[in-house]
């Protein structure tokens, strides 16, 4: 009997606990630890950041499906790895903390054969000086609680208007090192869109502030896309987009301190900026959650298991950015000093930036953070739980592989809500890691499966995604046939 803990219940660690129950017999078992009880498909939080969903419909509460599933659940946060155990533990465990209920700020030591380390990200606000969600008119809707607080700001804002006031709109990213441009990008078309719907559009500025060298950037390099039967370059397409919606744009720019509608930056150029607004939605740094590993004489073993995200089969020797590859990019997601380890997703610490990475004048890094966006988390968690279940079942090499250099990205952001008029701008890039080997003339990726498309299909498409991934989280019949 084998016993595998997930350590987090967002697309990759509800994925892997998913597929792990389908595949192993009852004897096994599958236990989940996560602080929040609810699962929430976050990419519909751009909707409920400009009032079109509510909360409730992007989310369910876990325990009572993981219940009916015969899957364990503990309302708890990992803070230490101990993978060899301790004195008294002999098995490899995780401490963990209640976060809620009788049990709230005690620590068990939860014991594991597996444990698949699905935390994805650290919301890092505290990495720019006064971001905070709902401080500083400053907003975020990275979880479905700042969402919903995001709407409050933007409602009160449009009521202002309303009555007449102009006003300046920043939406984009929070810090020099970023990522999520994708979210931001989703945010400012609904929010401008949004902006029409209520007749205010006219008495509002709107305007974009990114760490991207060159719109659509997206933290990948950019690239270049097949558009009906054109070719167009990222870049040309979103410059393309804002400009038929007057949307301004600040590139090249490292937001560094927040304050009460004033957002400071510094340029690629090295000078020092300010922006003044009104409402902000500004994407924070992503860090790892800053765990530390003991090894059985409580010895601290930390950077065996973390890099700041956690360490798996990646290639992290330091390389200048012509030298990096994409074979650099990890397959299996397994920690090589302990097997049994596993981080798909987010939680894994990439090799390096996709993005060329820039310095300002004044030696400041400013560029996109590598992006990782759900369908690989969800291909990787999956491909993670399928190698658990053949060693479970006596295999001794893991079969189940995928890169993010073999692997596609569907970037379909909505850009506006409504059956007739609604839009969507859907950017599909394979591979998500350029390859320069392979696609050598078309900047690493591969035409035809990179595209760009603009209308309202692509509000349909997403729409149409959300009811599907809420069906396959809720693990109704056939779920399953639903590819991640
Ligand atoms: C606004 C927004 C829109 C997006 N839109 C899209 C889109 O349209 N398409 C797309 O492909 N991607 C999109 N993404 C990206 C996508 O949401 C992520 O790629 C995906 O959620 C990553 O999954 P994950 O499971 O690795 O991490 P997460 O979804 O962040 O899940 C991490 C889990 O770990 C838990 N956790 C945190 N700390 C601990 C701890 N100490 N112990 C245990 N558990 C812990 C969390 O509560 C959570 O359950 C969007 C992201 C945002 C923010």
């Amino acid at each position: 009997m084998a016993k595998i803990v997930i350590l987090g219940a967002g697309i990759s660690g509800h994925v892997a606990a998913s597929h792990l129950r389908r595949k192993l017999s009852k004897q096994h078992e599958v236990v989940v630890v996560s602080p929040n009880s609810n699962y929430q498909w976050i990419p519909s939080n751009i909707w409920v950041g400009i009032g079109r969903m509510k909360a409730e419909q992007i989310l369910f509460p876990l325990e009572p499906l993981y219940k009916k599933k015969n899957i364990g659940f503990k309302q708890a946060k990992a803070v230490s790895f101990h993978p060899e155990g301790d004195k008294e533990v002999t098995k490899p465990y995780v401490m963990v903390e209640y976060v809620k209920g009788e049990d709230k700020n005690t620590f068990e030591k939860v014991t594991y054969d597996f444990l698949i380390n699905a935390t994805g990200p650290k919301l890092a606000f505290d990495m720019t000086e006064g971001l905070e969600p709902g401080k500083n008119k400053a907003y975020s809707v990275c979880t479905y609680g700042h969402a919903e607080h995001a709407w409050h700001g933007l409602k009160e804002l449009i009521e202002e208007v309303k009555k007449g006031k102009k006003a300046k709109i920043l939406i984009g990213t929070g810090h020099a090192k970023s990522t999520c441009q994708g979210a931001a990008f989703e945010y400012i078309l609904n929010v401008e869109q949004e902006l029409r719907r209520h007749d205010v559009r006219e008495m509002v500025e709107i305007t974009w502030i990114a760490n991207e060298y060159q719109l659509g950037d997206f933290g990948m390099d950019g690239m270049l896309l097949s558009y009906g039967s054109n070719i167009m370059k990222s870049n040309e397409m979103i410059e393309m987009i804002f400009e038929d919606r007057g949307i301004n744009w600040i590139i090249g720019a490292g937001v560094n301190k927040i304050e009460d509608g004033v957002a400071h930056y510094e340029t690629l150029d090295g000078e020092y900026k300010t922006e003044t607004y009104d409402f902000a939605m500004l994407i924070p740094a992503f860090s790892g959650h800053g765990f530390k590993a003991y090894d059985k004489e409580d010895k601290d073993i930390t950077e065996k298991l973390f890099k700041g995200f956690m360490i798996v089969d990646a290639d992290y020797t330091p390389r200048p950015y012509e030298e990096w590859t994409v074979q650099d990019w990890p397959e299996t997601y397994q920690n090589p000093s302990y097997k049994n380890i596993f981080a798909p997703g987010i939680a894994f610490a990439p090799p390096h930036a996709i993005s060329k990475p820039r310095v300002s004048k004044n030696g400041t890094a400013i560029s996109p953070a590598p992006p990782r966006t759900g369908m690989p988390s969800g291909i990787t968690a999956k491909l993670v739980a399928e190698n658990i279940v053949d060693i479970i079942n006596g295999k001794k090499t893991l079969n189940h592989k995928g890169s993010m250099g073999n692997m596609g990205a569907a970037c379909i952001a909505s850009a506006g809500f409504g059956m007739t008029k609604g839009s969507g701008v859907s950017i599909t890039t394979y591979p998500i890691v350029p390859d320069y080997v392979k696609y050598p003339d078309t900047q690493g990726r591969k035409l035809g499966k990179t595209f760009g498309e603009i209308g309202l299909a692509g509000h349909w498409l997403k729409l149409t995604l959300h009811y599907a991934f809420i069906y396959k989280a809720k693990m109704k019949p056939f779920w399953w046939l639903i590819p991640e």
